[in-house]
């Protein structure tokens, strides 16, 4: 039985100060509703020191949004698995499409990311998705083929079936266009598939595959009772404890 995971993406928002504010409001929350899924906020770098002690009392995780994948070097600007592994954090996402598309970032970078985080035992939320003019094109199942099977090569069952991957269609992320349940059922059972086909049985049925793209408090219950998408990776409805908890709970 996989349990659900709600995260949060904060990208590039909140200061410490306002993390901290957020923190003490939604750890007050959460405890009074007791809500079953696992949840995690992913926040910038400069938050963490302060979030994970503030979400201390609560059963909330914290992840970062990014990671560099050698333990340390000349790489100005980048930040280690072993630095965040200090920090505290339990997951990191990885290969964002803002990051692939404004970043630069590869499938093969994905990929010694995700085994560079295992190495420290920090859990990767990996996100494939198509963009517009692929879906348009019917390419949506061949570009999110290669990106897991690039992005996930070579990681070894018991890692593999501890990762996150989200499926996030970039034509819907922060555009208040949210794919139909049954297109990111279809998307995410195929997504199952092709992890079978990697890693076998056992490690697709238990794998968690969340689904990401103008999640909201209206639509969460719909997308999450979906049979093969087992949570959400939530951004601008994450910013807010009263909109967040409400996906949460959904
Ligand atoms: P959104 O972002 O919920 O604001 O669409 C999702 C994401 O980028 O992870």
């Amino acid at each position: 039985m996989r349990k659900k995971l709600i995260a949060g993406n904060w990208k590039m928002y909140k200061t410490a100060a306002e993390a901290v504010a957020f923190a003490e409001e939604f750890s007050a929350v959460v405890n009074a509703a007791k809500p079953e899924p696992d949840i995690a906020i992913c926040a910038p770098f400069t938050d963490l020191a302060a979030l994970i002690p503030a979400f201390g009392g609560s059963a909330v995780s914290v992840g970062a949004q990014n990671v560099h994948f050698e333990k340390e070097g000349a790489f100005t600007g980048e930040i280690s698995p072993g630095m965040l592994a200090e920090a505290g954090v339990d997951y990191c996402i990885v290969g964002h499409s803002e990051r692939r598309q404004y970043f630069a970032e590869t499938d093969e970078g994905v990929n010694l990311k995700a085994k560079a985080l295992f190495e420290v035992g920090i859990i990767p939320i990996v996100c494939v998705g198509e963009v517009l003019a692929e879906r348009e094109a019917g390419r949506e199942k061949d570009v999110v083929g290669k990106q897991l099977r690039d992005g996930l090569a070579g990681i070894a069952g018991q890692d593999f079936e501890k990762l996150v991957i989200a499926y996030e269609p970039v034509w819907a992320i922060g555009t208040g266009r949210t794919a139909t349940s049954g297109q990111a059922e279809e998307m995410c059972a195929y997504i199952r598939s092709v992890v079978k086909e990697m890693a076998g049985q056992d490690v697709a049925d238990r794998v968690r595959i969340q689904y990401g793209g103008s999640v909201n408090a209206e639509n969460a219950a719909e997308i999450l009772g979906q049979p093969d998408i087992d949570g959400a990776l939530v951004g601008g409805a994450s910013l807010s404890p009263d909109k967040f908890i409400t996906i949460c709970k959904a």
